[in-house]
């Protein structure tokens, strides 16, 4: 029996994943595959305070996400060049802030991205 925390987490993670998936255009970050897209966190989603932060994530295929290890340092350089080696400093250091979203504050997240992600379907309809 999962707990309403989790139930809002669970919902959090898959608008976002659904939204990073979408932002990036269903390709792999890592390595340009369009097979099965995943949401690829390079900071672990174990740290809460970087979990749903877009500058987090990026839209990577199955292989290369369940791959991490193999995958991860190739992840890494690519970020730090489109980002910058500063940003990726301030991601680390954000990870490391001790987080507690309320429930409240969780599904409220899960709104802002299934928002951000109709946006995006509603910008593609109208092209
Ligand atoms: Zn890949």
């Amino acid at each position: 029996m999962k707990t309403r925390r989790q139930r809002a987490i669970k919902r959090c993670d898959d608008a976002f994943s659904r939204y990073i998936r979408k932002r990036d255009g269903n390709v792999c970050f890592t390595c340009g595959s369009t097979m099965d897209i995943q949401c690829g966190h390079l900071i672990t989603r174990e740290r809460f305070a970087t979990r749903w932060d877009p500058a987090n994530a990026k839209a990577q295929c199955e292989r290369c996400n369940v791959l991490h290890e193999e995958s991860r340092e190739r992840f890494l350089v690519k970020w730090i060049r489109q980002y910058s080696l500063q940003r990726y400093e301030d991601l680390v250091a954000k990870s490391w802030e001790v987080t507690r979203y309320s429930v409240a504050e969780i599904e409220d997240l899960a709104r802002k991205y299934n928002d951000m992600m109709r946006e995006k379907d509603a910008k593609i309809a109208a092209r």
